[in-house]
Formats: C-alpha cells, sequence, structure tokens
C-alpha cells in the first residue's frame, strides 16, 4: 500500500539514504529540513520526482501536514556541529520531538524517532543493552546532544502511555557511508578525507577508545523493518553493528585500503568522549529478524569510492598534486 510518509532531517546523510529507499518502495516521501547540516544535493536523485517533495522547516517550530507515517530524524548527529549551537541542539530534539509527536498524536499515526547510542554517556555496561540506563554526564559538552536525545525519549514514551501514540524508538549507533558530509568532523568521513589527500590522520586520545560501525544501507534496513512491526513495542531497539573497532585500528585500516601516505598525529581527546561502545542487538535480530551484512571492509571501501570522487569533481588542489604526480 502507498504512503504518505514524512521524514524529518531527510536532507542530511541518513536522511537522504531512507527517502530514497521509501520512494523505491513506492511510497510518497516528503523531506523536511532546515539544511543546517543537511543538504539539498544529498537529494539529488530524487528531487523531480513526482513521489517526492522536499521542504525547507525547522522543526523546533509547529508543522501540519497529512500523511500516515513519520520518521523523525532530524537533528545535527556529529559531535563539531550539535556542539557548535548547544541550545539549538537541545531545542531541536526536545520541540522537534513536542511537535512530531504532537502531529502523530492529531492524526492517529506512527511515528520513528532516530534516538543515539549517546543515550548510554561514556558507559560501563558493555556490550550496551537497551536496559541499561547509562552514564551519562549532565554539563559536558556533549550534554546538549545526549540529554536531548533522553528526554526526546521520555516524551516518546509519555505520549504512547497517556495518548496512545504507537511509537518506534531507534538506539542508532556510528553509522557511515556514502553522503557523509566532508566537513562532518565525524571519524570515519575524517580519515578518509585525510587519508585520500595525505593530510595527517588526526587521532584523538591513545586511539584504544572503541565504537562500532555499521553501513548506512543496513542501518536504513534496521529502521524500516522498526517502523513496520506489527505488535506493540516496549521500549527502544539497539541498531548497529556489534563488531567492535579501536580508532587506532580503523585509522590503519583507512591508511592501508587507501594507500595513502598519511602519517598518523595524535591530538587531545575531547572531554567526555566515550571510552568503548558497543551495541547488544539482541532485540532487534529477533524482534525484527536484522543483523547488518555488509562488512566494515567493504562498507569502507564503498565510502572511500563516494570521498574519492567528491574530491576530483571538487578540483581538489591537494588530491590533484597526487593525481599529477602519479600520472
Ligand atoms: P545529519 O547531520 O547528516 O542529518 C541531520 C539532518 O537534520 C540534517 O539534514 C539537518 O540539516 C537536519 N536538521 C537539524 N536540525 C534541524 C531542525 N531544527 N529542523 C529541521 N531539520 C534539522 O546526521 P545523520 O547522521 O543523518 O543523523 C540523522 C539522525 O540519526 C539524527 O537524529 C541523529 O541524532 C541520529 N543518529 C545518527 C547516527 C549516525 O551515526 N549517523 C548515530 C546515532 C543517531
Ligand atoms: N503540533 C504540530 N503539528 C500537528 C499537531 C501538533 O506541530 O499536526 C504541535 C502543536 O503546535 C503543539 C505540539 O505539537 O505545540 C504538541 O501537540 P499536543 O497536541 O500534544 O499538545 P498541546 O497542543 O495540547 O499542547
Ligand atoms: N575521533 C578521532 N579523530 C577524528 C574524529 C574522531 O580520533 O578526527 C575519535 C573520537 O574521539 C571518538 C571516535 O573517533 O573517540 C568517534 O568519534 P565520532 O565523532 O565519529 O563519533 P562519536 O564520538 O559521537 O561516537
Amino acid at each position: 500500500m502507498q504512503k504518505r510518509i514524512l521524514v524529518t532531517g531527510g536532507a542530511g546523510f541518513l536522511g537522504c539514504h531512507l527517502c530514497e529507499r521509501l520512494v523505491a518502495q513506492g511510497h510518497q516521501v516528503l523531506a523536511v529540513d532546515n539544511y543546517y547540516t543537511g543538504r539539498r544535493e544529498n537529494l539529488s536523485s530524487l528531487l523531480g520526482q513526482p513521489q517526492f517533495e522536499v521542504m525547507r522547516h525547522d522543526v523546533t517550530f509547529p508543522l501540519y501536514l497529512e500523511v500516515d507515517e513519520i520518521y523523525n530524524l532530524a537533528c545535527p548527529a556529529s559531535p563539531v556541529h550539535y556542539q557548535r549551537d548547544p541550545v539549538q541542539t537541545t531545542k531541536t530534539s526536545v520541540l522537534g520531538a513536542i511537535n512530531m509527536l504532537g502531529m502523530a498524536k492529531r492524526l492517529g499515526i506512527p511515528i520513528l524517532q532516530a534516538s543515539t547510542s549517546e543515550i548510554y554517556g561514556d558507559p560501563d555496561v558493555h556490550p550496551q543493552v537497551e536496559n541499561y540506563r547509562g552514564l551519562v554526564s549532565i554539563s559536558g559538552p556533549r550534554a546538549c546532544y545526549d540529554e536531548g536525545k533522553r528526554c526526546a525519549e521520555t516524551l516518546f514514551y509519555d505520549y504512547n502511555r497517556r495518548h496512545g501514540v504507537a511509537i518506534r524508538v531507534a538506539r542508532i549507533f556510528n553509522t557511515y557511508g556514502p553522503r557523509m558530509n566532508l566537513e562532518d568532523g565525524r571519524v570515519v568521513s575524517n580519515f578518509i578525507v585525510q587519508a585520500l589527500r595525505n593530510e595527517p590522520i588526526t587521532l584523538y586520545g591513545d586511539g584504544r577508545q572503541t565504537r562500532a560501525f555499521c553501513f548506512v544501507d543496513d542501518l536504513v534496513e534496521g529502521l524500516m523493518r522498526l517502523m513496520n512491526v506489527t505488535e506493540p513495542l516496549d521500549g527502544a531497539v539497539n541498531l548497529g553493528n556489534p563488531v567492535e573497532t579501536s580508532m587506532a585500528e580503523i585509522a590503519n585500516l583507512i591508511v592501508s585500503m587507501t594507500g595513502s601516505r598519511s602519517q598518523i598525529v595524535f591530538r587531545p581527546l575531547p572531554q567526555d568522549d566515550p571510552r568503548q561502545r558497543c551495541p547488544d542487538i539482541s532485540r532487534a535480530q529477533e524482534l525484527l529478524h536484522w543483523s547488518p551484512r555488509v562488512p566494515l571492509r567493504e562498507g569502507l571501501e564503498r565510502t572511500i569510492a563516494y570521498f574519492d570522487d567528491v574530491l576530483s569533481k571538487m578540483h581538489d588542489p591537494v588530491r590533484r598534486v597526487e593525481v599529477a604526480r602519479a600520472s
């Protein structure tokens, strides 16, 4: 059945991939975005298609539309971006959730929240299971994002209990892939762009901190399966690839895969940077019959190919020197 689907943050990294998949399934998709970190170019394959529409709007303000489903993704996700205007970050999470939940309540439709592994903070339970309550700083530089997302989750549970809104809460772990913003500041895009430019690879701290990286196609599949569950849901669902990697390992892997001459340089570890993170995805496996399929090396290959193409189209001067030298 064709549905009218609203994707907030639809011009962002995850949002644009999700919009493409939903349109490919035959749905009518409306992306809403204020272009804080997202770009219209991310949606270039969809612009002009009759099934797709994009609208500039800030979700901290009310929005009245008639749709059948909402994916609420609007919120900057990279520490560099969400810390640039911390108050706006919290407003986006909290007011954005209130407005989108208000819409879901009015229309009696399901709504999915893009929550995050950050709600576990710097976790002392490992791997993280959904019933772990987290170890989060209320005052540090990451709090605007972590606490904003925690409050958004609380709003979701309360709209469910009080107003019967059908909610889905996805706790998304680190996800990477083509169409991450070049200036995004997240580790995979930083390391790949630095490696392709033969610039120093900026490893923060001693590089022993871990993350688990999920390729974007897998993540989007997980989000769509979660939206489409038929039984009533209680609580959140972790979505991520449970293969834990240290930042030093990923730096070395990217240097070797790109054949780069970059050296690794050590930089201070940002305040409150989580030491370890890896999802327990048993709940998603059981409930959604979902597991990530794309191994890290394959996902990195596709991401490296994407950034290589972007840099060559930009006539990136550093990269051009290399190409000239090589030929
Ligand atoms: P992104 O920054 O690429 O996308 C976020 C999008 O939201 C952007 O297009 C941005 O312009 C838009 N936006 C920001 N504030 C807005 C506002 N007030 N009104 C309307 N639009 C606004 O980040 P992403 O990686 O695509 O993340 C998407 C969602 O998934 C976010 O909610 C993020 O917290 C969540 N998430 C992502 C990851 C990840 O690894 N990518 C991990 C955990 C959670
Ligand atoms: N809202 C919205 N779109 C809608 C319905 C509601 O943006 O389609 C906003 C509305 O402006 C309100 C918020 O969502 O600020 C919460 O709505 P709700 O009905 O839960 O709260 P109330 O209006 O009763 O305060
Ligand atoms: N990181 C790094 N170099 C960079 C960017 C990030 O070593 O150029 C580290 C960062 O300190 C963190 C990890 O990589 O330990 C993941 O950072 P990212 O910003 O991608 O995501 P998050 O910390 O939100 O998981």
